[in-house]
């Protein structure tokens, strides 16, 4: 039977149940039977590219996580007709900054763009020389105070503007680095150690009236934290749009300050030269990110964690006539990836087999299942997997260590 004959039939079959129901004095169906979609062409196997299934947390080079329906909608409704990119991004951004009780919002490249966007800002205000010559700019370069314990890769967006990092330890070595260069303050979130807390680092730059920017990239859930450090008092926060909120991976949040956010755009696309040019979010990024944002805001949070939870504890009792193995269901503190993923534990006498080799296993399948581990442990991720794929990753690890015993 080919596609032509599938529809046919379908439609008859549409005909005829209407006019069974009809018969028999029912309302017709309100929606129409499924149609099943169009025969696209699997571009996966067109250029051999490997499925992958993310059994751990987002990650940039797995692609990020899977877009919301809603942002999948908005690009396509988008898609077919031209806007003026400088009002889409006005109009965007004083939504989101709506939605999230801030000054102004911008939909950037990523929250690593934010991060350059928000220090080119601080350094270039409104000045238009500025925004032209930077990241030559003369004189001495632009100083942006960080912990020690907070550097990491992503502070290379910082330096690419011509600023320099100034590491500090403490509050007292804090207060004294600030300079005629100071422009910015850069929290990371999410860093191991804080030698300077959040109160305090706010309290200090203010008094030396340098903007504070927070990076929480990956800082939802809870959903609360896109509200909690603007209130807090940063000037500038940003968050991934490509993570947990599950928007276009190319996409991110920047939020804050207005005059701030004003001078971030100065330094962006759609201009034709400053230094955020090449990190241009295009028309659909826009609208999907707007869109994300509402969805994930709109959804009921308690009920996507016990989802996540039934997940945890679906894969747990399939795995449980495993002898000598034990789950537990942990619970990241955050606050990046502060979520819940399956631990799983076994003999090592009795089942052959350990966690690196497991992850490998798994990893050379097909399709191909990313799972993560701490040394002696495999876990397993839950929330970027599609409800249809619990059962393929249980299965897979079942299969594996069952071999193993
Ligand atoms: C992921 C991440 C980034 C980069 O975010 P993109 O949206 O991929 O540009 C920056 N900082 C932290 C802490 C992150 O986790």
């Amino acid at each position: 039977m080919n596609r032509r004959d599938i529809l046919k039939r379908l439609s008859l079959l549409t005909l005829a149940t209407t006019a069974f129901n009809n018969m028999r004095g029912l309302a017709a169906p309100a929606a129409p039977l499924p149609v099943p979609p169009p025969a696209v062409p699997d571009l996966f196997a067109e250029l051999g590219v490997t499925k992958v299934i993310n059994a751990n947390v987002t990650m940039t080079f797995l692609s990020g996580s899977l877009m919301q329906p809603e942002v999948l909608e908005a690009i396509n409704s988008t898609s077919h007709d031209f806007a003026n990119m400088f009002e889409l991004q006005d109009k965007v951004g004083a939504k989101i900054a709506e939605m999230l009780k801030v000054e102004a919002a911008m939909v950037t490249s990523g929250a690593a763009c934010a991060i350059l966007l928000g220090t080119a800002a601080s350094i270039t205000g409104a000045d238009k020389e500025k925004i032209r010559q930077i990241p030559n700019l003369p004189g001495p370069r632009p100083e942006v105070i960080m912990q020690k314990s907070h550097r990491y890769l992503f502070d290379q967006a910082v330096t690419t503007t011509g600023a320099k990092i100034v590491e500090v330890e403490g509050p007292e070595g804090m207060e004294k680095a600030f300079s005629e260069q100071t422009v910015m303050a850069l929290f990371f979130n999410a860093a191991e150690k804080h030698s300077v807390m959040h109160e305090e680092f706010l309290a200090i730059a203010k008094r030396h009236k340098v903007p504070t920017f927070l990076d929480a990239a990956a800082d939802v859930p809870p959903v609360e934290n896109l509200f909690k450090f603007q209130k807090m008092g940063f000037d500038l926060v940003t968050f991934s749009g490509g993570k947990m909120i599950r928007g276009p991976q190319s996409a991110g949040l920047l939020f804050g300050r207005k005059d701030l956010i004003e001078a971030a755009k100065l330094n962006h696309s759609p201009y034709e030269a400053p230094i955020g040019r090449p990190m241009k979010v295009n028309k659909e990024e826009m609208f999907g990110m707007y869109a994300a944002l509402k969805s994930y805001l709109a959804r009921d949070h308690q009920k996507e964690w016990n989802e996540w939870l039934e997940r945890a504890k679906h894969i747990a009792t399939r795995l449980s006539t495993i002898p000598t193995l034990t789950t537990e269901i942990v619970v990241d503190p955050g606050p990046a990836n502060a979520f819940p993923s399956l631990a799983v534990d076994w003999d090592h006498q009795r089942i052959k087999t350990t966690p690196k080799e497991v992850l490998a296993a798994l990893k050379q399948g097909n399709p191909s299942i990313v799972a993560g581990g701490h040394q002696n442990r495999l876990m397993i991720g839950v929330v970027l997997l599609r409800p249809d794929q619990v059962d393929i990753v249980a299965q897979r690890v079942k299969d594996i260590l069952e071999h193993a015993v």
